[in-house]
């Protein structure tokens, strides 16, 4: 990001109702190929919203039409407040990694990201598989086939991640969904940290408490070694339905918990599901990770084609999703429609945490409304930095 168009970009009046946040040249012309005639997004209007397909401790994601290409997309906005307000200092965080990560079969994938005054919006392929706390929900204990496959990509997607030097740090059943045909993709990027290689660590309490590795809850410098964690018990949820440490309604106890206790199993369990579910759930994030270096040599992934799972839609998933709902007609439009009623303004320096979030992929292309710029207001005083002891909370 120029230093000079974010000072433009600052002293541009953003006015209430969905209008987009000026962008930098740069931001325009990113992914796009001159050739072709791209997507073009001015900002919300550019979209129909018709349901709400979940929501986070953060997003509300919603099902919209793009309304010139008629592509079905799923929407996430975020509110910029709530990012600034919960120490989210890294604001820009999400945005990066979607970027950074796109060509991934196992990422849930951006194609445009854009901002309004008060909202940051995430236009995203439309998983209608949903997530896996509805699939572990409608039909655990899942058969072991669907659980090796899923395990399998599940794998492929960390292993993609942590070669990039990313951390996830918020994997639970509600941050993996599934497309049409049942892949799967790892979504919510919201506290991942980056630049995480070889033996570095970072720090910093974030997560969802059900799901943080011992080492976060006791404060102790971590590495990527936290996702396999919370992949263990996401897998344990997928064998059993059943979450695998105390649900107990004090805090304190499911933390004790987890850094303490070893979950019991079924008698019935398959007995290699739960020789992976162990390994991922060591205490110890050495011992974890070596059980993780050979993962994919593991007894229970025998019967898994490794070279075709990480072809991405190349192997076949054991099960047939229920093809996706049909989609509403307009009729939630009034509900739906997106209003900027925040007030008062957010600070200018807040604002400017926000420069350079638009983005666009090949084929698509992020546009400002005309709006006249008035006169230039003053450099922002701080650069941004980040500062990862600080995050907190999952969605
Ligand atoms: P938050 O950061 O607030 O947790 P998420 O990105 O996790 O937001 O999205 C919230 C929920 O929205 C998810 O748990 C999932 O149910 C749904 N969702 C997210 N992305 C998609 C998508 N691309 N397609 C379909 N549903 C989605
Ligand atoms: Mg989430």
């Amino acid at each position: 990001m120029k230093k000079k168009k974010m000072e433009k970009a600052m002293g541009d009046k953003a006015v209430d109702g969905p209008s987009v946040y000026p962008n930098t040249d740069t931001e325009q012309l990113s992914g796009i190929t001159p050739a072709e005639s791209p997507i073009i997004v001015t900002g919300v209007e550019s979209f129909t919203f018709h349901k709400i397909l979940g929501e986070g401790s953060y997003g509300k994601v919603m099902l919209a039409t793009h309304q010139a290409c008629q592509k079905q997309l799923a929407v996430k906005m975020v509110k910029k407040r709530l990012l600034v307000k919960d120490s989210r200092d890294d604001v820009l965080i999400e945005r990066q990694v979607l970027e950074m990560i796109r060509k991934s079969p196992f990422i849930s994938r951006a194609f445009a990201t854009f901002q309004s005054q008060d909202y940051v919006f995430y236009a995203m392929e439309y998983l209608s598989g949903g997530d896996l706390r509805g699939f572990i929900t409608t039909y655990a204990p899942i058969p072991i086939p669907a659980i090796r496959f899923i395990a399998a990509e599940l794998i492929c997607g960390l292993q993609f991640l942590h070669s990039r030097g990313i951390i996830h740090r918020d994997i639970k059943s509600d941050n993996i969904l599934l497309d049409n045909n049942g892949h799967l993709k790892i979504a919510d990027f919201g506290l991942a940290v980056m630049n995480i290689f070889g033996n570095a660590k970072t720090t910093g309490w974030a997560g969802t408490l059900k799901y943080m590795a011992p080492e976060i809850l006791l404060e102790k410098p971590y590495n990527t070694a936290v996702d396999w964690f919370s992949a263990g018990v996401v897998i344990y949820e997928m064998a059993t339905g059943r979450y695998p440490f105390s649900e107990d309604e004090i805090e304190e106890n499911i933390e004790k918990a987890l850094i303490n206790d070893d979950p019991a199993f079924p008698k019935e369990l398959d007995p290699q599901v739960k020789a992976v579910i162990k390994g991922l759930l060591d205490k110890s994030p050495k011992s974890r990770q070596k059980f993780v270096d050979n993962i994919k040599d593991h007894p229970f992934f025998t019967e898994i084609n490794w070279t075709e799972i990480e072809g991405g839609n190349k192997a076949s998933p054991p099960f047939h999703l229920p093809p996706p709902p049909v989609m509403t007609s307009d009729a939630m439009k009034d509900v739906l429609s997106f209003s900027e009623a925040t007030k008062p303004r957010m600070a200018k320096k807040n604002q400017n945490l926000f420069c350079g979030f638009t983005f666009a992929d090949d084929g698509w292309k992020v546009v400002k409304q005309m709006q006249k710029a008035k006169t230039p207001n003053r450099r922002p005083k701080t650069p941004h930095h980040r500062s990862p002891t600080t995050e907190s909370g999952g969605g």
